[in-house]
């Protein structure tokens, strides 16, 4: 098939920036003290950040479930989408990198919209569709193990209102899923995850090429 996708050159990409994003401040302090961790790669782009933030502010988001929560950035932009009553479920495994996250999270006044939950983000999803106590979730942000997403993804699925919102991050992983040469766990993970995706009924479904690929899924 033809392709109609612009090809993001870094002067492009950089204009794109120049001319879009609104990333204030403090965002941008916690992108760059991310960026001198080991695992900086695991940082979203900023402008995913942002278009996330639209998308919640679009679908009049209440209640918002992120899996992977890392240092935080994601959910800045997740929780200040919120109105004031909202409220952002964080899901992650590290009290080192989360401490970073609640740190910038009070510097903006959104720690009050957030609840971070410490765990396996498996079994803290599995407690949370066992318990039902959660009223229905409008968005899910998945962006955590790989190999887990299929997991992630029927559980969020579960929680969240009809017309609700599911976007998974990572889903193109550098190229490698269209890369035959290419089959440890994470990218075959990702493969299969995909493909099921594509045949799944029970949402609306586009997979976008932002940063390392997006795909959004709207459970009908
Ligand atoms: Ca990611």
């Amino acid at each position: 098939m033809s392709n109609k996708t612009i090809t993001l050159t870094d002067t492009l990409y950089n204009y794109l920036l120049e001319h879009s994003l609104r990333e204030p401040e403090l965002y941008r302090r916690l992108r760059e003290e991310t960026a001198a961790l080991p695992e900086a790669i695991m940082q979203i782009a900023p402008e995913q950040g942002q278009f996330m933030h639209l998308l919640a502010r679009l679908i009049g988001a209440t209640r918002i479930i992120e899996v992977g929560t890392f240092t935080g950035y994601s959910a800045l932009w997740l929780a200040s989408a919120l109105p004031e009553h909202g409220r952002l479920l964080a899901l992650d495994i590290s009290e080192e990198w989360t401490t970073i996250a609640r740190r910038y999270w009070e510097e903006a006044g959104l720690a009050g919209r957030i609840e971070l939950r410490l765990g396996d983000a498996s079994e803290s999803l599995a407690a949370l569709c066992a318990e039902r106590t959660l009223s229905p979730c409008d968005l899910a942000f998945i962006d955590a193990d790989k190999c887990a997403y299929e997991h992630y993804y029927e559980c969020c699925l579960r929680l969240l209102r009809p017309g609700g919102l599911v976007i998974i991050d990572n889903v193109l992983w550098d190229g490698k899923v269209a890369d035959p040469r290419v089959n440890d766990d994470d990218t075959r993970a990702l493969r299969r995850f995909n493909r099921r995706l594509l045949e799944d009924e029970r949402v609306e479904l586009s997979m976008l090429p932002v940063a390392d690929g997006i795909t959004l899924a709207m459970k009908r």
